[in-house]
């Protein structure tokens, strides 16, 4: 087996796309896309939250991605989404979503 941590340049970009194919990155994009597309017409509100870590209300945005803001802990240095969906929209959507059939098949 090839030691991936020992490859670069292109032998690195040859194992990568072995491991994981350009093809499905995009289809788990597309499938991500429409279930964050259902879940925000299905629950609009978001709900602001402390840190999930410590419960600390003291955060800084991040960074941004798939219409979700990730914020970092002043307080312990996690990582958070906040605002976020509701617990029913995350009761829905874990048992339910599309990415799940592609990345959980048969476990959910
Ligand atoms: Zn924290």
């Amino acid at each position: 087996m090839p030691n991936i941590f020992a490859s670069s340049g292109s032998d690195l970009d040859t194992l990568l796309e072995q491991v994981r194919p350009e093809e499905l990155d995009q289809i788990q994009i597309k499938l991500h896309m429409q279930d964050i597309a259902y879940l925000q017409q299905a629950y609009p509100t978001l709900i602001a939250v402390n840190c999930i870590a410590c419960d600390s209300p003291h955060y800084h945005i991040a960074f941004e991605k798939l219409r979700y803001t990730f914020n970092r802990c002043d307080g312990c240095d996690s990582l958070f989404i906040s605002p976020r969906l509701s617990r029913e929209a995350l009761a829905y959507f874990f048992p339910t979503g599309h990415l799940n059939e592609v990345s959980c098949p048969g476990i959910l």
